[in-house]
C-alpha cells in the first residue's frame, strides 16, 4: 500500500445553511480537509468529492417513502425534528452526498486497503426516520450493497463514536453477515440503545486506560472472517467534547486509533469520521487530524 495512491471523499463542497448559533458544527468538514493539507497528510490530488448517492443504493438500507419525502422537503416537522438539522436542498445534496461518498470509500478500500470519507459515520439514521444528524445511514446503504453485489462476506462496523449507533443496529443488528461492535456511553444520546453484536456501554468520565482496555477485551471477541471494516472514528469521547461524557486525552484517542488499524491486520478498512463537538472546534479538529496521521503512519508501511 502507498499511502500516496490512496482516495479520500469529502463533502464540504456543498455547503449547508444553519442558524447562527446552531450547535451542528458544520464548518469542521473543511476545516479538517484544509488542516489535513496544510499538514501534508494528503495532497489535493487524493481528494475527491462525494458523489450522490442513487436511490437504488438507498433502498437497500431505507424506505421508500422516507426517502423521498426527504428529497422532496414533503418530511412532516414531527419527523424532521429529530434530525436536529435545517431541511434545505443543499442539506439534501450533502447527506446524499454522505452516502454517496461512504460507498466509494468502501469501493476504495476494497480495492487499495485503506479509504476514508471526511465526513459520515451517520449512525443514528434508521430505516424510515432520522435522528441525530443523521439523514440516511451512509455504513447501512454500504455494507447492503457490498453484500448485494458479492463483493465482501462478511463487514466488521467498529463503532467508537461515543453515542451508540442504534441506526446501524436496528438496520444490521440482526444479520449474520455483518458484526457490529460498539463502544459507547450509557448516560450518552441515544437513551434507548438498539441491540448490536456487541455493545460495550462505558460509564461517565471513563479514562484512557478504563477505555483502551475495555477496547481490547471487546477486539477478543470479535469474529475473525471478515473481509471488510467499516470504521465509525468519532472523537466526541475527548474530555473536551460538549456532548459526549468520557474523559479521554488525545493520547489516548491515538493509543484506540493505533489498536483498531493494526487489528485489521491487512485488512481493507474504510473509515468515517463520525461526532466531534468540542469548543473551541480546534480540539475536535486536531482529535480528527491526529486519527488521520496515525492511519498514515501504521498504513504506509505496510
Ligand atoms: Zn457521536
Amino acid at each position: 500500500m502507498t499511502w500516496e495512491n490512496l482516495n479520500f471523499f469529502y463533502t464540504d463542497y456543498i455547503e449547508v445553511p444553519l442558524p447562527e448559533g446552531h450547535r451542528f458544527p458544520m464548518e469542521k468538514y473543511r476545516l479538517l480537509r484544509e488542516t489535513l493539507l496544510k499538514n501534508n497528510i494528503l495532497v489535493n490530488q487524493q481528494l475527491e468529492k462525494a458523489p450522490l448517492a442513487d436511490f437504488s443504493d438507498l433502498v437497500l438500507a431505507h424506505n421508500e417513502n422516507y426517502i423521498k419525502h426527504f428529497i422532496n422537503g414533503s418530511l412532516p416537522e414531527k419527523e424532521l425534528r429529530p434530525i436536529g438539522l435545517t431541511w434545505s436542498h443543499e442539506l439534501v445534496k450533502r447527506s446524499l452526498a454522505a452516502v454517496g461518498g461512504f460507498i466509494e470509500t468502501s469501493e476504495a478500500a476494497l480495492a487499495k486497503g485503506f479509504s476514508a470519507l471526511l465526513a459520515g459515520g451517520t449512525h443514528h439514521a434508521h430505516a424510515d426516520r432520522g435522528e441525530g444528524f443523521c439523514v440516511f445511514n451512509d455504513f447501512a446503504v454500504a455494507s447492503l450493497r457490498l453484500i448485494k453485489h458479492k463483493k465482501v462476506k462478511k463487514i466488521l462496523i467498529i463503532d467508537l463514536d461515543v453515542h451508540q449507533g442504534n441506526g446501524n443496529s436496528s438496520i444490521l443488528g440482526h444479520r449474520d453477515d455483518v458484526f457490529i461492535l460498539s463502544l459507547h456511553g450509557e448516560k450518552n444520546y441515544p437513551f434507548r440503545k438498539v441491540k448490536s453484536h456487541l455493545d460495550v456501554a462505558l460509564p461517565a468520565g471513563t479514562t484512557d486506560a478504563e477505555y483502551l482496555e475495555a477496547l481490547k477485551s471487546a477486539l477478543k471477541l470479535v469474529p475473525n472472517d471478515f473481509d471488510i471494516i467499516f470504521y465509525q472514528a468519532g472523537v466526541d469521547n475527548l474530555k473536551e467534547d460538549t456532548l459526549g461524557t468520557f474523559d479521554l486525552s488525545f493520547n489516548g484517542l491515538i493509543e484506540r486509533d493505533k489498536m483498531i488499524f493494526e487489528f485489521a491486520q491487512k485488512r481493507p478498512l474504510a473509515m468515517a469520521i463520525g461526532g466531534g463537538y468540542a469548543k473551541p472546534i480546534d480540539l475536535t479538529i486536531k482529535a480528527h487530524v491526529n486519527t488521520f496521521e496515525v492511519a498514515k503512519s501504521i498504513l504506509k508501511s505496510y
